[in-house]
């Protein structure tokens, strides 16, 4: 299994994309799409006209925004360009509101030459081929479910948070994952709501006995501290503060 990070900021950070990370199994899977991961996407030379499944943690924009741009590319590319395979879009409850409603409302987003599926998830896993997906519902807004997912594949484990702030089942996902993927958003020393900070990350994975700790999803005063440091004073394993267009292999 290989991880790369499309983007490893939030809505305007000046430096970084916001959410996005493709990750290769058999499949090649893209788990959120946030703003500016779509350029990313391209720069490393993936043909997105080979994406076939989205997982989405939730429906901030910073998690879905480029979705918007792809879709209408790839609606183009099926009328005048090639074919492309069929799309299954994954995600938290709502999914298939949003997404029908999209379809049925943005102009020419009507006129797929491929075919488009929903799945909305609960706790409950599935396969990609054979890539096993577990969601998990995590705490982040009280007005929105959002999900984790922990995937499998081969011998080798990945959970990636989405957004959550510290709660049990995020302990769960990461439970003995080889790679813990984590929302960072904020350094120990300046928490905010919803989300995890630096030491909480350190915490996780240390109570998860993962392997390793992969932080992202940084707002911009994250990069103004050693969030590194700080998730290391509660976890031994192996911290790597996440960056754009970085690739890990598991
Ligand atoms: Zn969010
Ligand atoms: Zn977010």
């Amino acid at each position: 299994m290989r991880l790369t990070i499309l983007g490893s900021g939030t809505n305007t950070h000046p430096t970084r994309a916001a959410s996005g990370y493709l990750l290769y199994t058999s499949q090649l899977l893209l788990l959120d799409f946030g703003p500016r991961t779509l350029m990313n996407l391209m720069r490393i030379g993936v043909d997105r006209h080979s994406i076939t499944h989205i997982l989405f943690s939730h429906y901030h924009a910073d998690h879905f925004a480029d979705f918007i741009p792809f879709f209408f590319d790839a609606v183009f590319f099926s009328n005048h360009l090639g074919t492309r395979p069929d799309l299954t879009l994954i995600g938290p409850h709502g999914t298939k509101k949003l997404f029908r409603t999209l379809i049925q409302t943005l102009p020419g987003f009507d006129k797929a030459r491929f075919a488009v599926r929903f799945k909305e998830v609960s706790d409950r896993s599935f396969m990609i081929g054979h890539t096993k997906i577990s969601p998990r519902t995590v705490v982040h807004s009280p007005s929105l479910h959002s999900v984790g997912y922990r995937i499998e594949y081969g011998n080798k484990v990945l959970a990636y948070s989405g957004d959550a702030q510290y709660c049990k089942n995020l302990i769960r996902l990461c439970e003995d994952a080889n790679l813990a993927l984590l929302d960072c958003s904020f350094p120990a020393n300046k928490p905010g709501r919803g989300h995890l900070h630096a030491g909480e990350c350190g915490l996780v994975a240390k109570e998860a006995s993962a392997d390793c700790l992969v932080l992202s999803h940084f707002y911009p005063i994250a990069d103004r501290y050693n969030v590194r440091e700080q998730a290391g004073e509660r976890f031994d394993g192996r911290i790597v503060a996440g960056k754009d267009l970085m690739t890990i292999k598991l």
